[in-house]
């Protein structure tokens, strides 16, 4: 099977201010796409010719993993923001975020100090786990929840690439950015 770039549901420059359409054009357009490009060059004539993504990040290694893996965290990342956001969660998702953290104010303090806090490369997640709780986790580099048995909600790339072109070294400004435009009814319908 060869993989695509997933269209995304919004235009390049709709996520501003928060993110650029400069920032969008490489990390969707060329990071992105330069993962799905080695995943199928990859792939080509082993045994995951055929596979579905979720099976290689669960069953690759090393470059093989890599890539997979960061088509699925990519891919999950861009389709979980909307231009302007949705503001605050409600429903089955608040009621969810209340129970493990208190508010949802102390959630978004407890996802950021996670994402800023991440050395290097990497991502910060809001994860289900086998007990139907929520959970905040780091992973390094490519590493990706699904391959832990959890289940990801929602995602901030902190990689250099998700935001040094719009303010440089400064992950924090990008992570207070973030909350502008996450698209809380598609977290919550990932629920289900
Ligand atoms: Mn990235």
């Amino acid at each position: 099977m060869k993989f695509e770039l997933p269209k995304l549901p919004y235009e390049l420059d709709a996520l501003e201010p928060y993110i650029s359409h400069r920032t969008l054009e490489f990390h969707y357009g060329k990071h992105h796409q330069a993962y799905v490009n080695n995943l199928n060059n990859l792939i080509e004539g082993t045994k995951f010719e055929n596979a579905t993504l979720e099976q290689i990040v669960k069953e690759a290694e090393g470059p093989m993993f890599n890539n997979a893996a960061q088509v699925w965290n990519h891919t999950f990342y861009f389709e979980g923001f909307m231009p302007g956001g949705v503001g605050i969660p409600t429903g089955r998702l608040l009621d969810k975020i209340n129970a493990a953290f208190g508010t949802f104010d102390e959630f978004k303090t407890k996802f950021s100090i996670a994402a800023v806090s991440v050395f290097g490369s990497g991502w910060a997640w809001l994860v289900l786990n086998a007990d139907g709780k929520l959970e905040i986790k780091q992973t390094a580099n490519a590493a990706c929840p699904i391959t832990e048995g959890l289940k990801p909600l929602l995602t901030c790339d902190v990689w250099e690439h998700a935001y040094y072109l719009d303010v440089q070294n400064r992950r924090s400004d990008y992570v207070s950015a973030y909350w502008n435009i996450v698209n809380w009814h598609k977290i919550e319908n990932r629920l289900s």
